[in-house]
C-alpha cells in the first residue's frame, strides 16, 4: 500500500506508474491530471514537443489514430458506423477530398505500410522468399501474405494465406487504459 501525496488516495502498485523499477510518487490519475494541467499552461512548448515527436516518429500519430478507431469500432460496431457515416455526410465534397488525401498521406507513413514495402523489396532482392503454403492452416494454392507481429521488425514475417491473415486482422485490439 502506498499513498499519493497529491490526492491522498492509497492503493497497490497498479495505482502507480513505474519507471525502470522505480514507483512513481503520484498516482496514475494525478500524473494524467498533472500532464493535462501542464499542457494547458504551456501550449507553445506542448506544440513544439508534439511536432518534434511527430518528426521522429513518422506515421505513429496516424497509426495511433487508426488503433483508437479500431478499438472504438470493436467496442460498439453499430454505434461506430452510425457516427462515422453521420460525420462523413456532414462534410462538404471539398472537405471530404481533403480528408481523404490527408489520411492517405498519413497512412503511407505508418509503420505498417513501411513494413509492407520492406517485405516487397526484400522479395525482389531475393532476401525473402514467399512460400507456397500457409504456415498456419497449411493451405496451398491461395495467395500467401506476409503477416507482421511487430512492424518494428519488418523482415520478421509469418506467412499466412489471405483467410488466416484476415483472422489476425479482424481480431479486436486489446483494451488499453483510457486516458481521461
Ligand atoms: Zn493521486
Ligand atoms: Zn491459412
Amino acid at each position: 500500500m502506498k499513498t499519493c501525496p497529491r490526492c491522498g488516495l492509497s492503493g497497490g502498485s497498479e495505482m502507480f506508474y513505474k519507471d525502470r523499477g522505480n514507483v512513481d510518487t503520484y498516482c496514475k490519475q494525478c500524473r494524467k491530471n498533472l500532464a493535462k494541467e501542464w499542457r494547458a499552461k504551456n501550449p507553445g512548448r506542448c506544440r513544439e514537443l508534439r511536432s518534434a515527436w511527430r518528426e521522429k516518429n513518422p506515421g505513429r500519430e496516424a497509426q495511433g489514430q487508426r488503433d483508437r478507431d479500431r478499438r472504438d469500432y470493436w467496442s460498439d460496431p453499430d454505434a461506430y458506423r452510425k457516427r462515422a457515416s453521420e460525420y462523413i455526410s456532414s462534410l462538404t465534397q471539398e472537405q471530404r477530398a481533403k480528408r481523404n488525401a490527408r489520411r492517405r498521406a498519413e497512412y503511407a507513413q505508418t509503420p505498417k505500410v513501411k513494413a509492407r514495402l520492406s517485405v516487397l523489396s526484400a522479395i525482389r532482392l531475393g532476401a525473402l522468399v514467399r512460400p507456397s503454403q500457409c504456415s498456419k492452416c497449411g493451405g496451398r494454392g491461395k495467395r500467401i501474405e506476409a503477416h507482421h507481429e511487430d512492424y518494428g521488425k519488418p523482415l520478421n514475417v509469418v506467412w499466412l494465406c489471405s483467410v488466416c491473415h484476415g483472422e489476425t486482422r479482424r481480431r479486436p485490439l486489446p483494451n488499453i487504459e483510457v486516458v481521461l
